[in-house]
C-alpha cells in the first residue's frame, strides 16, 4: 500500500531547508503522497528512508520502454488526471498495422511512408514511432519473414502481435535484441508469453475482455515477476474505450490501485473503416489516456494533425518552448545585412525565422531570452523592454558582424524604440512589422 504523507513525513528530515521547493517537509510529504513530485527532490533522504519510500515515490502509472536507443518509446509515467494540473509525462507512440497477410507491394508502401511521415515544427521533429507487426496468416514463417523485413527496413521500436505463443517467440528470434512490445498475453496463454517477456526481458501487453479481468491478469502477471505491461482493455466500441481509459487512469492516479497502474494501448483501427473517424478516435485517445495508438495505415493528412494534437497536449504548460538566445544567421548575411531582434518563443521565433527566409533578404536575427514569452506579452511583462534589449545587443556580439547600426525590433515593441536609441549610443532603431507576414516586403524595402 502507498504511504500516507503523514507517514511519508515521518521519514524526512524534517529541517524545512526549503531546497526542494516547498516550504515545508510535510507540504514536501503530501505532494509525494498523491505522486506530484518526485523523491530527489529531497537532497538529505536517508539510503534507509529511500528504500521505504521506494512505493511511495514510485509514478503510479508505472513508465516502460519500447525499443532501444534513440528511437525507444517511453510511456507511462503519467501523475495527474489533467494536463493544468501539472503536466502530461509521456507522449503515446503512434504505431502502424502490418499484417503478413498483406501484399508485399502494400506492406512496402505503408514501410515507406512510415519512414517519409516526419516532419519539423518549432524545432522538433515529430513523426510515428512503432510499426505493428501482426500475424493474421497463422504461418509463423510468414510472421517471421515480414519480421525481419521490418527490423532490417525500419528505423522503429515493434509490436509483435499474435495469439499464439510459439509465433511470438519465433519472432522474438529474430528482433528481441529491439525489445519490442509483445502483444498479447490473455487469460489462456499467461504463463507462456510471461515467460517470453521474462526470458527476452521485453515489456508484454495484456488483452482482457474488460477491466475487471485486466486486473487479474496484471496481479498474476507481476507476482510472476514481470512488470513492464501495458493495458488492453478488449474495448472495441468508441464509448466503452473511452471509458475504460478514464477507470483505468483514475484508479491508478486518485485510488493508487497498482494492478491498473500501467500505460495502455488502444486500437482506433479496430474501431471503424473509415480513415477519416479513425482518425478523430485516435485524437480523442491523444487527449484521454491511450499509451499506444494503432492505426491501420498513415496518410500525411490524418496523421499530421495528431501529431501536433500530441505535440500540444504534452508540452508543459509551465514552460513555454523557447530557442536558445543568441544571433541567428538566415541566408549567409554580410556586414551590410538587416538586424532583427525578438524573443525567444519558440512559435515568435520559426514564424519570424520563416518570413525572414521567405524574403530572400540575408538577415541577422537576434533571439532575446525571454523565459519564452511572446513579444507582446514579454513587453507587457518588463522582458522585452529597452533595458533589458540593449544590454543583450551590446553584449552578443553583433556589433562586430555589421557596418551599420541599424536594429529593426518588432512592431508591438515600437513603445521601446526611443528608449533603446538612448541605450544603444549610435544606433537607429526601426519599428518592424506587428505581423510575421509583412516581414518579407518590410525587408525587401529595408535592402532598397
Ligand atoms: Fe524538508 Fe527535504 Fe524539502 Fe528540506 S528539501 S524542506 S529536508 S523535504
Amino acid at each position: 500500500m502507498p504511504l500516507t504523507g503523514i507517514e511519508i513525513f515521518k521519514l524526512l528530515a524534517k529541517t524545512n531547508c526549503k531546497e526542494c521547493g516547498f516550504p515545508t517537509c510535510l507540504a514536501f510529504a503530501m505532494s509525494l503522497a498523491t505522486g506530484k513530485v518526485e523523491l530527489s527532490a529531497c537532497p538529505y533522504v536517508s539510503e534507509e528512508a529511500k528504500v521505504k519510500l521506494q512505493e511511495a515515490s514510485a509514478p503510479p502509472i508505472r513508465p516502460v520502454t519500447i525499443g532501444v536507443s534513440d528511437r525507444a518509446l517511453k510511456i507511462g509515467g503519467e501523475t495527474v488526471m489533467f494536463r493544468h494540473e501539472k503536466r502530461f509525462e509521456n507522449p503515446p507512440g503512434f504505431a502502424i498495422l502490418i499484417s503478413d497477410t498483406m501484399e508485399e507491394s502494400e506492406i512496402n508502401a505503408r514501410l515507406e511512408r512510415f519512414g517519409q511521415l516526419q516532419y519539423e515544427r518549432v524545432g522538433l521533429t515529430l513523426r510515428p514511432e512503432l510499426v505493428a507487426v501482426k500475424c493474421d496468416s497463422g504461418d509463423t514463417g510468414k510472421f517471421e519473414t515480414l519480421v525481419s523485413k521490418v527490423k532490417q527496413t525500419n528505423n522503429c521500436s515493434i509490436i509483435l502481435m499474435s495469439n499464439n505463443p510459439d509465433t511470438l517467440a519465433a519472432g522474438l528470434k529474430i528482433c528481441a535484441d529491439q525489445k519490442p512490445l509483445i502483444y498479447a498475453v490473455t487469460k489462456d496463454n499467461l504463463d507462456r508469453v510471461a515467460d517470453l517477456a521474462k526470458v527476452n526481458s521485453c515489456p508484454v501487453a495484456v488483452k482482457a475482455s474488460n477491466v475487471e479481468e485486466l486486473v487479474q491478469l496484471t496481479t498474476k502477471l507481476t507476482e510472476a515477476g514481470v512488470k513492464d505491461i501495458v493495458l488492453d482493455s478488449g474495448s472495441r466500441t468508441i464509448r466503452q474505450a473511452f471509458e475504460d481509459q478514464i477507470i483505468i487512469r483514475s484508479s491508478a492516479l486518485t485510488k493508487k490501485f497498482r494492478p491498473l497502474g500501467f500505460p495502455t494501448i488502444v486500437f482506433p483501427c479496430e474501431m471503424t473503416s473509415d480513415p477519416l473517424k479513425e482518425a478523430v478516435i485516435a485524437s480523442m485517445f491523444v487527449a484521454k489516456y491511450g499509451s499506444i495508438i494503432v492505426l491501420s495505415d498513415f496518410q500525411g493528412e490524418s496523421l499530421f494533425p495528431l501529431l501536433v494534437a500530441r505535440m500540444n497536449i504534452y508540452t508543459d504548460p509551465q514552460r513555454p518552448l523557447a530557442t536558445t538566445e543568441g544571433i541567428y544567421e538566415i541566408g549567409s548575411p554580410d556586414e551590410n545585412s538587416p538586424v532583427l531582434i525578438t524573443t525567444n518563443f519558440s512559435l515568435t521565433y520559426f514564424i519570424v525565422s520563416g518570413e525572414v527566409e521567405n524574403s530572400k533578404v540575408p538577415s541577422w536575427l537576434l533571439v532575446k531570452d525571454t523565459e519564452g514569452l511572446s513579444v507582446m506579452t514579454a513587453w507587457a511583462a518588463g522582458k522585452f523592454v529597452a533595458d533589458a534589449i540593449a544590454p543583450f545587443v551590446k553584449k552578443c556580439g553583433i556589433a562586430d558582424k555589421v557596418k551599420h547600426r541599424e536594429l529593426i525590433i518588432p512592431g508591438h515593441a515600437a513603445a521601446e524604440s526611443g528608449g533603446l536609441e538612448e541605450e544603444l549610443s549610435g544606433w537607429k532603431i526601426r519599428v518592424g512589422p506587428r505581423d510575421g507576414a509583412h516581414i518579407p516586403a518590410y525587408l525587401k524595402a529595408w535592402r532598397s
